[in-house]
């Protein structure tokens, strides 16, 4: 048994969608079996299922969090753990790290899972990521603590984003925030000829870790900022901030330069995208795109979309640095580079006649094929 203490509030609640799945995106579509492992193993402590997927190590070790949730059928996560991975290889590549793409999926109970009963998931989990010698590095995701991945730590070394005082890097959302900023000016540049952000309208929607600190750094380089959270205590936040409050409801369609959704994932849809009022889409939340096919509808609109795994790169930036042992500087450049690498991948877009979105996948496809990834997911 761990000795660790396990407050962890992040829980699944029974019949709660999970950000991002594709329950939430809507998107449910077969998942190629393009992966180099897919681990499952029930845990000799929790008798529950634990599983790794590792889509690919062609550019370095595998990273990726792991969720902690409680799915209908063990093929659910099964599911998920497959499509994470894929998307955290081309996340890695599209940023230029010298990483793979992996996940792992802790298959909880019902309820939220306390003390001991937790623990053993996460000890179950550590050992199977042991198991793998390093060919997967494990992080915090939906559903897990800092706490947990101290308790993961117990088993294994391969753990990123462990607290401070365990000699991790601590909370990712300030580098998050300053790659989205630095998006927003690649996105700036290439629509309105001019990287300036002072003077623009800006709305995020979501005044969270990342949404709160980009709004902070908007407001201050002179950004007209308006934000929305479903959290109402988060009105008091933005006029803090300096930002104007704008109702939950009405964000994604209020008039604005750029538009940031920092909440959950599937934020633009087929529903409210006619409605959009925006030059441009930049924010931090995962699968802002309710359907990966809005892309080009996005496009069709003339609104600028800069894809989320690009822009959202600073918090897998900021792990990276704990691997290779970065300095916060050198990590800071690293993020900053975010601006030059999407102003490459929208331009390319545009001289090619293809989606932002595309024009990523390609690039982090021509970066693995050249480290010569032997079969290459398709984009
Ligand atoms: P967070 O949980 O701190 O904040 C999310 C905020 O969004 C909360 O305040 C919540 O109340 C609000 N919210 C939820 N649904 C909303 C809605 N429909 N409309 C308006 N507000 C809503 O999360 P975070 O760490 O700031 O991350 C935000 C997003 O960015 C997530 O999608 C996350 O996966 C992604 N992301 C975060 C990081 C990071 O460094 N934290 C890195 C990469 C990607």
């Amino acid at each position: 048994m761990s000795a660790v203490a396990t407050p962890r509030s992040s829980a699944p609640a029974p019949g709660a969608v999970l950000p991002g799945s594709e329950a939430q995106t809507g998107a449910v579509a077969p998942v190629a079996l393009e992966h180099e492992d897919l681990v499952l193993h029930r845990g000799s402590r929790s008798g529950h299922y634990v599983i790794v997927a590792v889509h690919s190590t062609a550019l370095g070790p595998a990273l990726g969090g792991a969720r902690l949730w409680h799915y209908p059928a063990t093929t659910d996560a099964v599911r998920d753990a497959l499509r994470l991975a894929r998307g955290m290889t081309f996340k890695a590549a599209a940023a230029g790290l010298a990483l793979g793409g992996g996940k792992g999926v802790i298959c909880g109970p019902a309820r939220a899972p306390v003390g001991r009963e937790r623990d053993d998931l996460l000890l179950d989990f550590g050992d199977l990521v042991e198991s793998l010698g390093g060919r997967y590095i494990t992080a915090e995701d939906v559903g897990m603590s800092p706490a947990d991945l101290v308790v993961i730590n117990e088993r294994t070394e391969h753990v990123t984003g462990l607290p401070p005082e365990r000699g991790g890097s601590g909370d990712p959302s300030p580098f998050t925030a300053v790659g989205v900023e630095a998006s927003m000016r690649a996105c700036a540049r290439v629509r309105f000829g001019s990287p300036e952000l002072a003077g623009r309208r800006v709305v995020i929607a979501g005044l969270g870790h990342v949404g709160a600190k980009l709004a902070r750094r908007l407001v201050d380089h002179g950004a007209e900022v308006a934000a929305s959270d479903i959290d109402p205590a988060k009105r008091r936040v933005a006029e803090e901030l300096g930002a104007r409050w704008i109702k939950p409801d009405e964000e994604i369609v209020a008039e604005c330069d750029i538009l940031a959704p920092c909440a959950l994932g599937g934020a633009i849809d087929a529903a409210n995208l006619p409605l959009l009022r925006c030059e441009i889409v930049c924010g931090c939340a995962n699968n802002q795109l309710a359907d990966e096919s809005l892309a080009e509808a996005l496009a069709a609109r003339g609104i600028l979309y800069a894809p989320d795994f690009v822009v959202n790169a600073g918090g897998l930036i900021h792990v990276y640095r704990e691997i290779r042992g970065y300095s916060e500087e050198h990590a800071r450049e690293l993020v900053l580079g975010i601006e030059r690498n999407l102003e490459e991948i929208l331009r390319t877009a545009q001289k090619r006649a293809i989606t932002p979105l595309n024009a990523a996948r390609a690039v982090a496809l021509e970066r693995l094929q050249a480290a010569g990834a032997e079969r290459p997911a398709a984009a």
